[in-house]
């Protein structure tokens, strides 16, 4: 048995605004090590990964020359259950940063009660350089390498950045050929057509929008009353403000990487949606005042949702943000040195691995419905993740007040107190 009590483990590290995303994670996982009084042991066991394996990824171009990518899988926790996570294609993936986000999944997972560990992988490539055919043939050769790590009840991937239900099949179709068998479950955010679940496309967003509703509550602000600024117009940002319009919030602004636009009044988000789909970006779009992406996230609103990349909210714009309310759609949209600025101005921060925990959620669902052959109605779909979002939104908050600390740290003592609790019954085999 592995004692949590009697941690000789006391001070977290000083904080500093480093923006390596493994040490970001690190920070705050520290102060929530040191609150629950972590036995070292089992500190040093959350904080490395399980596996961390590099694949070599040689591909026969269209003229004939070979090419060699890095491709990457994470399993940073496997005591809850399969390991969860995305994938990505992109020229900056490094180990390190599937380290952090193969982390932050575990920590999702354990936050969401989903039986779950947490993953992550890529392939170090430019897909905008390389050809449908030639990002089929890096799909199924690193499929084909991680052969022995994938499966239903092992290892789950999904997409991530640059990756799409597209390659979710192919990821399927390789492994399904290897197994001799038609095998849905080993990966999720596939097309409908192939076992897919209706609403996975905007569940990260309409998660978003359940807990900013829930921490509207808790600070007094009623949807008809309130103001809401989007950073980022993708997946998550156009579908969190779709919904909190639909709800009665006011959206008075929006961006995306061309830069961003403000309106008292209100932005017109179907026009902007339709002026997104025959321009790509918002740049000329003229439903409100230009402003620049720094400005925007200090505009005066209530609601803030930065829902594009990391690190927006640092400590040289912190102090000047002017919501009430953050609610983190994005992975990792603030850094470490930001938080207790945030804190200090009574800022409610839901924190990124509550947020936008929508999207493995029902990744999940689609696990479920996969294994058991039977697919649920979109109604089904979107109501149980309600249910899910709104518990884990109230048990982060009451951790939170318990322990006396921002909703992150509640929403991290929440999943390590989990995880190390499941990882004290099980034992360690040796
Ligand atoms: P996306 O590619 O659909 O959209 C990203 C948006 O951000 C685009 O509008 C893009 O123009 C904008 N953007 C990019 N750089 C920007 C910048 N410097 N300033 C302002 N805007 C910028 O991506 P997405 O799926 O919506 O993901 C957004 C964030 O949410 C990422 O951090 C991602 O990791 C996170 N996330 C997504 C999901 C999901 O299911 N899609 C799940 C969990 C977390």
């Amino acid at each position: 048995m592995i004692p949590l009590q009697n941690s000789v483990y006391k001070e977290p590290a000083p904080i500093v605004d480093r923006e390596n995303p493994f040490e970001s994670m690190m920070q705050r996982f520290d102060v929530a090590a040191h609150l629950l009084n972590l036995e070292p042991g089992v500190y040093e066991y959350l904080k490395t990964p399980v596996k961390q394996i590099v694949v070599s990824i040689p591909i026969a171009m269209d003229n004939g020359e070979i090419k060699v990518f890095e491709g990457y899988r994470v399993i940073h926790n496997d005591i809850l259950g399969p390991s969860k996570g995305g994938i990505r294609y992109s020229p900056d993936v490094t180990l390190d940063e599937m380290k952090a986000l193969a982390a932050w999944m575990t920590w999702k997972c354990a936050i969401m009660n989903i039986p779950f560990g947490g993953a992550k992988g890529g392939v170090r490539c430019d897909p905008s350089k390389l050809t449908m055919l030639q990002i089929e043939k890096i799909t199924r050769r690193y499929t084909a390498n991680l052969l022995e790590i994938l499966g239903p009840d092992r290892d789950v991937p999904a997409p991530d950045m640059n990756t799409n239900e597209q390659i979710m099949a192919w990821i399927m179709d390789t492994y399904s050929m290897h197994m001799k068998r038609t095998e849905t479950a080993v990966v999720t955010g596939k097309p409908l057509i192939l076992g897919g679940s209706l609403g996975r496309k905007e569940a990260t967003g309409r998660g978003c929008m359940m807990v900013t509703l829930a921490a509207m509550e808790r600070a007094g602000l009623k949807p008809k009353e309130t103001t809401v600024v989007v950073q980022g117009f993708g997946n998550v940002g156009s579908t969190t403000a779709m919904l909190l319009k639909e709800q009665g919030c006011k959206v008075v602004g929006i961006s995306d990487i061309a830069g961003g636009y403000y309106n008292k009044k209100g932005i017109d988000l179907q026009r902007a949606l339709e002026w997104i789909t025959g321009n790509k970006t918002l740049a000329g779009f003229s439903g409100g005042e230009s402003v620049s992406n720094e400005e925007l996230l200090e505009l005066p609103c209530d609601v803030l949702v930065p829902a594009a990349k990391e690190d927006q909210i640092t400590r040289r714009n912190a102090a000047k943000i002017k919501a009430k309310i953050i609610c983190e759609g994005a992975n990792g949209p603030t850094t470490a040195k930001a938080d207790p600025i945030l804190q200090e101005m009574g800022i409610l921060v839901v924190p990124d691995i509550l947020a936008n925990a929508g999207g493995v959620t029902v990744s999940y669902f689609e696990w479920v419905q996969d294994r058991i052959g039977y697919f649920w109605s979109l109604e089904r779909v979107n109501r149980r993740l309600e249910r899910m979002m709104k518990a884990s939104f109230d048990a982060v908050y009451e951790n939170a007040t318990r322990y006396n600390v921002s909703l992150r740290i509640g929403a991290y003592i929440l999943a390590i107190d989990k995880v190390a609790k499941t990882l004290k019954m099980r034992g360690i085999y040796a």
